[in-house]
This record gives structure tokens, C-alpha cells and sequence, in this order.
């Protein structure tokens, strides 16, 4: 079985090469390539439909892509012998809708996976549990149910919960989409601080606040492919191609 060893730092944490998905008929990914290093952050935008979801999911490979090529930390994840387990355990995922279970606390939320996975015992995983709760601001809800927390609460929780699950890199699928605008910083504020610790982060994202200030690198995917790429200040600023300006024009 494949082990994950601390990956040197000259190896991307995330490598995207000539991707293809397609589902029937309908081609979703149209030969993507993307590199994430080590400690970078890289924020994808576009339009709806345009492939985003799916090639963040085929990166901890909820979806099995049709073609291409696809490494993290140097490891082709593709490779059959792989165990998607393990490499699932490497790569936190937070999406738009926050999946806690409602029947559990805040702090068994946290705690479940850690235990069940990782198989940390009771007392170690409470207290990973509690580490990360403080992170995102969260440790006076630990015994709270998430019925009783607001949007924003629960998806500071649901990233707590996968970082107590010590990924390397976490994967944002609009974080904060679902979320009432003044819910919104707050969920922000956690994650620029997380890229301020020095996560490696891929997050689709529609806040280009967000992307200019914290983002490395600035992706625009329009149907299945990405059209440009660079600089999130130069791309915001000075988008080069028309379907990048076009769609730039109706969400800033
Ligand atoms: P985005 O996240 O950019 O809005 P998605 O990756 O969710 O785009 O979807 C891209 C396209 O793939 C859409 O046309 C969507 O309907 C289609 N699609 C996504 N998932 C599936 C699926 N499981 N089966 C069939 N079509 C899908
Ligand atoms: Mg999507």
C-alpha cells in the first residue's frame, strides 16, 4: 500500500494534467491543467456549469475522471493500486452546504471521523477537536447542536472538522455560497487565516475580495476549460480574454 511521507517541498502539493471528465454525453472537463504548490493558494471562478465542482471533487477523487493525469504530493492518485482512502485523508474538503450531522454536538462532529479514521482515542481527538474549535472561533458551541448554530457557525465547524483531520491541503467548494451576507466575513476571516498558517488551498469562490487579497493564483474556468490564469490583482484588473472580462462585468 502506498504510504504518504512528508512530501519535499520543490513537489506541488496538487498537479492537474490534460484533465477529462465527462458524464454520458457531456463533456465537463475539457483537458484542465493546474498546478497547486506547496502553501499556495489558488481560487478558481467562472460560471455556473462551467466544471469547477467537478474538477475539485476528481482532485480527492469523488469523481473518477475520464482522462488525464492527476498527482498530489508528487503521487499519481489515478494509479488503480492507490488507496483513495488514505489519499482522502490527506485533502480536507469544505463545501457549500456543511453536512454535520444534526444528532451529534459540535464536539462529536469533530471528533467522529478523527476517532473512526485516524483512530485517535477519546481524549486525544476532544482535544484536536478543541484545538481546532478555538481556531475558528467556535470552542464556547463545542457541546452545542448545529440546529442551534447560523450558517456561518456551522461552516466554521464543518472546517474544523476537517482540519482536525490534519490535511495537508483543504479543498473550498463556495464556502460561503449558502450563507446570509453578514455570515459571510466571519467564514472569510477564518479561512484567510488558515492561508495565513500556511495551508495549501484550492477554493472555488465567487468572493473576489477574497481571491485578490488572499488568493496566489487566480483560475477562470469557462465550459470545462480554463481560459486564464495569473495574478488574482492583474486578472481582476486587467482580464485579458473576453470571456474572462464578460463574466468579470457581471459579478464585480
Ligand atoms: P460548476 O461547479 O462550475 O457550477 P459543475 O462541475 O458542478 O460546475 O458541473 C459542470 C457540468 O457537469 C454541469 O453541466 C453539470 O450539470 C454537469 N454535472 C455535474 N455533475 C454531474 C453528474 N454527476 N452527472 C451528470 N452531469 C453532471
Ligand atoms: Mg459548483
Amino acid at each position: 500500500m502506498t504510504e504518504f511521507p512528508t512530501p519535499p517541498t520543490d513537489v506541488p502539493a496538487i498537479e492537474v494534467v490534460d484533465l477529462y471528465k465527462r458524464f454520458g454525453e457531456l463533456e465537463v472537463l475539457k483537458g484542465v491543467s493546474l498546478t497547486v504548490k506547496a502553501g499556495q493558494v489558488v481560487c478558481v471562478i467562472g460560471p455556473s456549469g462551467s466544471g469547477k465542482s467537478t474538477l475539485l471533487r476528481c482532485v480527492n477523487r469523488l469523481e473518477e475522471p475520464t482522462a488525464g493525469q492527476l498527482r498530489v504530493e508528487g503521487i499519481d492518485i489515478l494509479d488503480p493500486e492507490i488507496d483513495v482512502d488514505k489519499v482522502r485523508t490527506r485533502i480536507g474538503m469544505v463545501f457549500q452546504q456543511f453536512n454535520l450531522f444534526p444528532h451529534l454536538s459540535v464536539l462529536r462532529n469533530l471528533t467522529l471521523a478523527q476517532r473512526r479514521v485516524l483512530g485517535r482515542g477519546k481524549e486525544e481527538a476532544a482535544e484536536v477537536a478543541r484545538q481546532n474549535l478555538e481556531r475558528v472561533g467556535l470552542l464556547d458551541k463545542a457541546d452545542a447542536y448545529p440546529a442551534h448554530l447560523s450558517g456561518g457557525q456551522q461552516q466554521r465547524a464543518a472546517i474544523a472538522r476537517s482540519l482536525s483531520m490534519n490535511p495537508d491541503m483543504m479543498l473550498f467548494d463556495e464556502p460561503t455560497s449558502a450563507l446570509d451576507p453578514e455570515l459571510v466575513g466571519d467564514v472569510l476571516d477564518v479561512m484567510r487565516n488558515l492561508a495565513g498558517s500556511g495551508m495549501t488551498m484550492m477554493v472555488v469562490t465567487h468572493e473576489m475580495g477574497f481571491a485578490r487579497e488572499v488568493g496566489d493564483d487566480l483560475v477562470f474556468m469557462d465550459d470545462g476549460m480554463i481560459v486564464e490564469e495569473g495574478n488574482p490583482r492583474d486578472v481582476l484588473a486587467n482580464p485579458r480574454h473576453t470571456r474572462t472580462q464578460s463574466f468579470l462585468s457581471k459579478v464585480l
